[in-house]
C-alpha cells in the first residue's frame, strides 16, 4: 500500500521508510507544489495541517509528522520553530550551543506527532512520540541531521549513532511504529 508522506525532506522519508521495511507500506513523497502553511500553535495542528495538504494534491492517503526539540531551559523552545530557529543546520545547532553556554540543566526531549487522514482529510489516526536527552556542550558526530550532533543519549549522540539504532529510540521511530500497528489492524 502506498501513502504519501507530507514531507519535502528527502531524509525523513528515508528514515521512515527504514523503519516500515518488512511491511506491505511504501511511503512516497507528495507531487510537486507541496507547501503547506504551518501556521498552527502545537506540533499537532501543524502536522495536521501538512498530512491534509498532502492528501489535497495527491488524493491519496496521507502521512505528516511535525517534529522539533524542545529545551527544558528554554520552557520548550525552540519547538515547533526547530526548522526556523537560524538559516543552516550549522547555524542552528551553533546558536542553541551558544544560548546554552552558561546553563546547566542541558535536559532536552525530540517530539514527533504523527498524523494520519484518508484520501479526503479526514483525521484516522494521530499520535505522539518522544525521546529524552540532553544538549551536548559540543558537536559530535555526522550521521542523522538537524540536531543530531548536539543531542546525547548518555555519552552518545544521535548523530553516532547507526540509523538502526537511532530508529529503534527515535521520537519518530517510536511515533510511526505506532502508526503502523494502527494500520496493520
Ligand atoms: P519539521 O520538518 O517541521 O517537522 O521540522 C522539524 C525540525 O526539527 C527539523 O528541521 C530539525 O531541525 C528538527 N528535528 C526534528 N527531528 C529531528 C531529528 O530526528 N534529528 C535532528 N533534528 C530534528
Amino acid at each position: 500500500m502506498k501513502i504519501t508522506f507530507a514531507t519535502g525532506n528527502a531524509h525523513k522519508l528515508q528514515e521512515i521508510n527504514e523503519i516500515a521495511a518488512g511491511t506491505n507500506i511504501e511511503f512516497v513523497l507528495p507531487p510537486e507544489g507541496f507547501d503547506p502553511v504551518e501556521d498552527g500553535e502545537t506540533f499537532e495542528e501543524n502536522s495536521l495541517i501538512k498530512a491534509q495538504e498532502a492528501a489535497r494534491l495527491s488524493g491519496m492517503m496521507s502521512l505528516a509528522d511535525d517534529s522539533g526539540l524542545c529545551v527544558e531551559a528554554l520552557n520548550g523552545a525552540p519547538g515547533i520553530h526547530s526548522a526556523r530557529y537560524a538559516e543552516t543546520a550549522q547555524a542552528r545547532i551553533d546558536k542553541l550551543l551558544g544560548v546554552l553556554e552558561n546553563i546547566e540543566n542541558r535536559r532536552a526531549k525530540f517530539v514527533c506527532v504523527m498524523t494520519l487522514v484518508d484520501a479526503d482529510g479526514k483525521v484516522l489516526f494521530q499520535t505522539r512520540g518522544e525521546c529524552q536527552g540532553e544538549i551536548a556542550r559540543e558537536q559530535s558526530g555526522v550521521n542523522g541531521f538537524g540536531y543530531d550532533p548536539i543531542f546525547l543519549i548518555g555519552n552518545t549522540t544521535m548523530a553516532e549513532m547507526s540509523e538502526e539504532e537511532k530508529n529503534e529510540i527515535s521520537h519518530r521511530g517510536r511515533a510511526l511504529k505506532e502508526v503502523l500497528e494502527f494500520l496493520n489492524k
